[in-house]
């Protein structure tokens, strides 16, 4: 991928989002994209950084730790499990954390937050289609979750976040988006749940998710290509 090719694909990116958008009867102002980072070198982010992009995701907490620093005026968001000893990694460096999937987590969050007087933006992370090899809370437990995050001061829970099964027709987990959207509807009815995000859709099904509701999109290969680990 040359820097010309990461732009070009930028570019239909962001087409696609305004056209869905549309699709929706959505302003695509209100989306906003996090741009996938993970894999990719620092000379390649700073090229879309260049062609407008100001939001990052990371899923390793190690190379977030690498790649912040040389870029520190843009928004970097974690979007993995995060172990609860890499906390103190990632907590000070991140705009928003999407990927908070289990009690424990939450706690020492909070407590990182309250040790550095800060208060930490998350996202519950459910895991709609109960899948074994993915992280997140239950959609029958989420309830009860968000209710007890009440009582942790240092956390604001800005969301949900869903990771979709991987199809081939990204038709097939529009039902997946609705769910996550229909619980967040439920949610708000707790006063510190904000439902100010709904970070759904990745490069194979990201325009449904627009028709479902996303206001975060989480894109990677889309934009840099597919991934060599
Ligand atoms: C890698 C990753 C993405 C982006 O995936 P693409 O299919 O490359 O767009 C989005 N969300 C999470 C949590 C990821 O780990």
């Amino acid at each position: 991928m040359t820097a010309q090719d990461i732009i070009e694909n930028l570019r239909r990116v962001k087409e696609n989002i305004a056209a869905a958008a549309r699709r929706a009867g959505r302003s695509p102002e209100e989306i906003k994209l996090v741009t996938v980072t993970k894999t990719v070198d620092i000379e390649r982010i700073k090229t879309v950084f260049e062609a407008g992009c100001r939001d990052f995701g990371e899923n390793r907490v190690q190379e977030l730790v690498k790649k912040q620093p040389l870029l520190p005026q843009a928004a970097w968001h974690f979007i993995g499990h995060l172990q609860r000893n890499k906390i103190r990694n990632v907590a000070g460096r991140v705009a928003l954390i999407h990927s908070l999937d289990r009690w424990s987590l939450a706690e020492d969050l909070d407590r990182w937050a309250h040790l550095h007087n800060r208060v930490l933006h998350v996202l519950v992370q459910v895991n709609v289609a109960g899948e074994e090899t993915k992280f997140g809370v239950a959609p029958g437990e989420v309830e009860d979750f968000v209710a007890a995050l009440g009582d942790l001061k240092g956390l604001a829970v800005d969301g949900l976040m869903t990771i979709a099964p991987y199809v081939d027709n990204p038709e097939e987990v529009r039902p997946v988006f609705r769910e996550l959207r229909s619980i967040s509807v439920k949610l708000s009815r707790y006063p510190f749940f904000t439902q100010k995000y709904l970070s759904m859709g990745m490069t194979n099904d990201y325009t449904v998710a627009i028709e479902e509701g996303a206001n975060i999109l989480r894109i990677g290969s889309a934009i840099f290509g597919s991934r060599s680990y």
